[in-house]
């Protein structure tokens, strides 16, 4: 095992945000769950990415019972309200009664976790609990693999799901998971675009987060922390997976959830939810990549620049909005999806956001991106 590893295990917690979630930093991943699973769960259901089938350290897994295991194509499509009404349907019309939901994969996986394990124990259907201040109970248990690194969704209060009317978040500490199993080795067979955007993703949490009016100090002071370390990946060719480069991913997307709990992201990714309610295939980090090249004008001279320096560094294409079929006959509804994140807004830009962030503002921004 590596020094970087071996140090990694044995660290002290390095963030400053109280996390809810129990966090076990792991040098075998997929044994410390299922060992743990033995000792305090009795029926565990498994959500897990298909990428990984065919992955050799993720067979225990599939040797689940097929009842008690649901294979996510992440693909094809975010995780949808409908994804999450008809896994909770299944799990009730079978009687499975799981004691545990474990989610393995990247967030799209986890996200589907931890929706399906507050949706099991709450009545209505996801997409009536997407937002904020619902009154809910508290849901079957929920423990994340995560199988990528910088998504923050193995600590974050929050469920992002697709829905029939907007992408939007089950947003409530009882959506986090109970515990977070991080081992910076099981991303090692992940694609390198998968690899960079999900770190790109986890940098523009805390950027966004360091310059956030409404965010707790101390989320702003992991988001400082996280950024440093999410730069020196990130600044590096990322083709070959370096363990030692997982470790730092791994300590910056842990900083990415705790900032995430006690802060608020901004104005790149209010655009960017407008950009994925128009493309389901298109990723939540190229998304927000987008958003921030379509956002010179309130990034330059910072993350738009850093952007295109990374993209250069690892040899990537800027990524276009016209590659996911979004044209200007989207623009309306990409302006309407946008206008309606005023928390983000809030965020970036203070009281008084409305002045600046008008139905002409966005228009001008999505021009930008569209016809980028
Ligand atoms: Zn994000």
């Amino acid at each position: 095992m590596g020094k970087a590893l071996d140090d990694f295990v044995h660290s002290e917690k390095w963030w400053r945000t109280n996390i809810p979630s129990e966090i076990i930093l792991s040098e075998n991943g997929v044994s410390d769950s299922l060992r743990l699973l033995k000792e305090r769960k009795g029926r565990p259901f498994f959500i897990l990415d298909k990428a990984l089938v065919g992955q050799e350290k993720f067979k225990p897994f599939l040797e689940a019972e097929p009842d008690f295991l649901f294979l996510f194509d992440a693909t094809a499509s975010e995780p949808r309200t409908s994804d999450v009404d008809a896994l909770v349907k299944l799990v009730k019309d079978k009687n499975l009664n799981p004691d545990v939901i474990v989610g393995v994969g990247g967030g799209g996986a986890m996200d589907l976790a931890k929706a399906t394990g507050i949706c099991l124990k709450n009545p209505k259907t996801a997409a009536e609990y997407q937002g904020w201040g619902f009154d809910m109970l508290s849901g079957v248990d929920v423990w994340v693999v995560p199988t990528l690194i910088g998504t923050g969704a193995e600590l974050t209060p929050i469920a992002v799901l697709r829905g029939p009317q907007k992408k939007l978040g089950i947003n409530t500490s009882l959506v986090a998971a109970k515990i977070a199993f991080i081992d910076p080795q099981l991303s090692e067979k992940a694609k390198k675009f998968n690899r960079f955007f999900t770190m790109m993703d986890c940098f523009y949490h805390h950027y966004e987060i360091t310059m956030s009016k409404t965010s707790a100090p101390d989320a702003i002071l992991d988001a400082q922390d996280g950024l440093t370390l999410s730069r020196s990946v990130l600044s590096r060719d990322l083709s070959e997976y370096s363990l030692e480069v997982a470790v730092t991913s791994a300590r910056a997307s842990i900083l990415g959830g705790s900032s995430t709990i006690g802060g608020r992201v901004g104005a790149s990714h209010a655009i960017s939810y407008g950009l994925s309610n128009a493309a389901p295939r298109l990723p939540h980090s190229v998304a927000v990549t987008i958003s921030m090249l379509g956002l010179e004008d309130l990034y330059s001279g910072g993350g738009y620049e850093e952007t295109l320096k990374y993209l250069d560094v690892n040899g990537l294409p800027v990524p276009k909005a016209r590659d996911y079929d979004i044209s200007a006959s989207h623009i309306d509804g990409l302006v309407k999806t946008a206008l309606g994140m005023d928390k983000l807004w809030l965020s970036h830009f203070g009281e008084g956001w409305e002045k600046t962030v008008t139905s002409s503002f966005l228009r001008g921004v999505y021009t930008k991106i569209v016809e980028a």
